[in-house]
């Protein structure tokens, strides 16, 4: 399939990898935005490819997971009201508030129904004007476009009945405030391609040069990831610190302008607490005042509640980059994509979710680089043997999963 199979390729990964090999001559940490890259990362071992002087190290580009249980326990709340048809995208179904998740409530009789596209929740609440129809409006910029356009539908056709129960986060603020964390580690981003595809990438020059770190726009196939690396890589080894866009299939330097002017009309930015991180200033998106009717929160007139996360979950450290999944001392046992503790044990995008789907239990034998970057007795590089089968497996195991 054009492009897709040629970014799945063996050889080319290799080349990369090699490339990647033949710049590094000193440790580099660098972190990849996007759940959607985690999962690419661990699922064909790249960071096995790597040279031990690249630690990868995961970041917090998991919508799902970084959306506050404040905002969860409100969706329950109102999904369990009779009178509501409550629309989801099928992660959120799962992912934990501080008593039960929306599959709870569906299961003890609520009206939840998972939906593709948020014009699906639209068409619901046309077709059902006896009840409340409310989407849950969770994501990147990358889903806020459509958001934008069905709230903008919904006025257009006056259609009352309709609201959005809104948890948009943005990245670049995400990137400004690990890089100003006293504990940053990160040196080097991989930015998200399909943000980028929307926003363009002119708002990450800015930050390239206030903290000198290279960001490269990068896609999602391993190729891509791995093409990624090299260039971030050399640019560390060269002092640059510049924005490169790797992802040129899809982004463009401006982004999709008329999927930013929806997005603005519908949408204004405002503080924003991220799950497990906190408060993070000017990082979410909240509807205008012009949309204030098509807004679930105020609709239902919820009260806010201040809730505390598990205490065993350390998702905030895992999302933040400074533990992976298997530091987690309850990961695989008491936290299970069956029995998540979690939300990134639930989502596609998590990283819990993910080391637990292709690595099983077994501690990463990397997860010491974190803590470890600078010991010398580290081999310098894993054998070829191993690199090669990992990527031979590439298109066997697409193929098993149709
Ligand atoms: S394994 Fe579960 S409990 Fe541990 S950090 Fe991940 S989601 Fe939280």
């Amino acid at each position: 399939m054009k492009f897709i199979d040629e970014y799945r390729d063996a050889d080319a990964a290799q080349r990369f990898a090699r490339a990647v090999r033949d710049v590094t001559t000193r440790p580099h940490r660098l972190m990849e935005i996007c759940g959607g890259q985690t999962h690419s990362i661990v699922k064909y071992g790249i960071d096995e490819l790597l040279p031990d002087e690249i630690t990868l190290i995961h970041g917090p580009g998991c919508p799902v997971c970084v959306t506050p249980i404040e905002l969860i326990d409100k969706a329950v709340e109102i999904a369990a009201l009779h009178d509501v048809i409550f629309c989801s995208f099928g992660d959120m179904l799962r992912v934990p508030g501080s008593d039960k998740d929306l599959l709870t409530v569906k299961a003890s009789g609520g009206d939840v129904r998972m939906v593709y596209s948020p014009l699906d929740a639209v068409r619901l609440a046309s077709e059902n004007p006896q009840k409340q129809v409310v989407f849950f409006a969770v994501g990147f910029e990358t889903t806020a476009p459509a958001n934008a356009m069905a709230v903008h539908q919904a006025e257009q056709r006056n259609i009352t009945n309709f609201s959005i129960l809104v948890s948009h986060v943005l990245v670049p603020p995400a990137i400004e405030a690990i890089l100003s964390s006293p504990s940053n580690q990160v040196q080097g981003f991989l930015a998200a391609g399909h943000v980028c595809t929307i926003m363009g990438y002119d708002e990450y020059g800015p930050i390239a040069e206030k903290y000198h770190v290279p960001i490269v726009v990068t896609g999602f196939e391993p190729v891509d990831i791995l093409h990624g690396i090299y260039l971030c890589v050399k640019q560390l080894e060269e002092g640059r610190a510049e924005v490169e866009n790797q992802y040129i299939r899809s982004v463009r330097r401006e982004g999709n302008q008329r999927a930013q002017h929806f997005m603005r009309e519908a949408f204004q930015i405002v503080d924003q607490k991220w799950r497990g991180i906190g408060h993070i200033p000017r990082s979410g998106l909240g509807l205008r005042e012009r949309y204030a009717a098509f807004d679930a929160e105020l609709r239902f007139g919820l009260a806010e509640h201040v809730t505390e996360e598990p205490s065993e979950c350390i998702s905030g450290l895992v999302l933040q980059g400074i533990k992976k999944p298997h530091d987690c001392p309850v990961f695989g046992t008491r936290c299970t994509p069956e029995r998540p503790l979690g939300a990134p044990m639930v989502s596609t995008e998590g990283a819990c979710a993910a080391y637990h789907r292709y690595r099983g239990n077994l501690r990463n034998v990397k997860t010491s680089k974190l803590q470890n970057v600078n010991t010398s007795t580290r081999q310098n590089f894993k054998t070829s043997k191993r690199q090669t089968s990992k990527f031979q497996n590439i298109k066997t195991s697409e193929n098993a999963m149709g």
